[in-house]
């Protein structure tokens, strides 16, 4: 039996609801998603209603400690590989909408927390997060594109942010500025919730990307935007993200492992007809299979403990997503070789693969910027 036909787990034994939310989960990617996938990809098409029916399900709130029940950071990352393996711009709109969950959560901030939380974890509210610059910035990559000057009661903001993803009219995001003291920063950054439909917030059109089109992806301009107490997640906001930090790469692992697992399904799809030439190919699906199970135990045993403060930990946890990002880049190019002609039509999921494999391993923390914070935390954690 071609292995691709196996309804294949993406963990070892999961625990009963586990296991019911991601049948369910699955269910939805593999019925009503991917009916979608070639209208998100090359059309732009934000499929709203498939992600409200994912979070219906749990699928972006699992990681979530919940008056339900405390929160699976090894599910959430499940659930969106599960996606990832059928569309992943889809399973990337699962990652902003599960760390923008995460960020409302760790605020600790009343007005973001309750009943607002709750409908964030229902999909009744979408929303995102623009910490890729503030995370270039604490790498010394780049430095803050927003700036936030104290005024009575908060802050004003303004800034342009090139691309925020699940964005729309009604959607939010996680959001940090550098507070400013008169014309200089003042050595401090706020973290904050910010809505779309905020005065003195304007989405703009992106450019055209090469995938993940129908992300919901917007510039956003600030001008004089009022943050308040209401929508303060961090401030200062460096402590708070360096206790959020690890949480906020591991569960990007995700789309790495569901994309990686998605090229290694078109590879056993071809493998009845051409597995007598393709058997000389390097990146065998077998072979890419173990090394892909492998990586998805070790992250399954970094979320067990998501908070851990430790530099080391951060490192694994760094060096795991790098690892994501290259296997996904092999996997992706190794089914078009298997898959030939057929995988380079513009229809063939397998060269759709090939440009969401790239945007795993540029998104933040791109590979260079992972490979750059592994070595600046290594060399710290060196003794003199
Ligand atoms: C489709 C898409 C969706 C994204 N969604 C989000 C999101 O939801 N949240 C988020 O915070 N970030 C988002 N990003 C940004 C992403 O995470 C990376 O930060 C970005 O791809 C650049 O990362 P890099 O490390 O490779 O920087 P580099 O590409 O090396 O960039 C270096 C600098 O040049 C700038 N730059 C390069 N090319 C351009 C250009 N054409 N126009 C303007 N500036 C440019 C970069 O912003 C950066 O400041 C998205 C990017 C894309 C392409």
């Amino acid at each position: 039996m071609n292995p691709a036909d196996l309804p294949r787990e993406l963990t070892c034994v999961p625990p009963p609801e586990t296991d019911a939310l991601l049948a369910a989960v699955r269910a939805v990617a593999q019925g009503p998603l991917k009916q979608q996938v070639e209208a998100i990809d090359r059309q732009g098409h934000y499929p709203r209603a498939v992600l409200q029916e994912l979070a219906k399900l749990g699928a972006m709130s699992a990681h979530l400690d919940m008056p339900a029940g405390p929160g699976s950071y090894a599910l959430a990352i499940q659930a969106m590989a599960e996606v990832s393996r059928v569309c992943g711009a889809t399973g990337f709109m699962m990652w902003c909408q599960a760390v923008c969950g995460l960020y409302m959560q760790q605020s600790g901030n009343p007005g973001l927390m309750g009943d607002v939380l709750l409908r964030h974890a229902s999909g009744a509210g979408l929303g995102g997060t623009a910490l890729s610059n503030p995370m270039k910035s604490y790498a010394q990559i780049e430095s803050l594109l927003l700036r936030a000057t104290p005024v009575e009661g908060g802050y004003l903001v303004n800034g342009n942010l090139p691309w925020v993803s699940n964005l729309g009219s009604d959607h939010y995001f996680g959001a940090i500025a550098a507070v400013m003291a008169g014309d200089a920063p003042a050595d401090r950054e706020v973290m904050f919730l910010l809505r779309c439909d905020a005065p003195g917030v304007e989405l703009r059109e992106c450019p055209s990307f090469s995938a993940m089109e129908g992300t919901g992806t917007w510039g956003v301009r600030l001008k004089d935007h009022f943050i308040g107490a209401g929508e303060i997640m961090a401030d200062p906001a460096k402590p708070y993200i360096a206790r959020i930090r690890a949480a906020f790469v591991m569960l990007q692992c995700g789309m790495a492992v569901g994309v990686t697992q998605g090229a290694i399904d078109s590879m056993w799809a071809v493998e009845s007809q051409l597995g007598h030439v393709n058997q000389f190919l390097e990146d065998r699906p077998d072979t890419l299979q173990a090394e892909l199970d492998a990586l998805t135990r070790r992250v399954m045993t970094l979320a067990d403990t998501p908070f851990e403060p430790s530099a080391e930990f951060f490192i694994d946890v760094l060096d795991a997503r790098a690892h994501g990002a290259e296997l996904c880049l092999r996997a992706a190019q190794s089914a078009l070789m298997h898959q030939g002609a057929r995988g380079y039509l513009m229809s063939s999921e397998v060269q759709r693969r090939v440009r969401e494999s790239h945007f795993v391993a540029i998104v933040t923390p791109a590979i260079k910027h992972l490979r750059k914070e592994i070595a600046r935390l290594s060399a710290e954690e060196q003794p003199a």
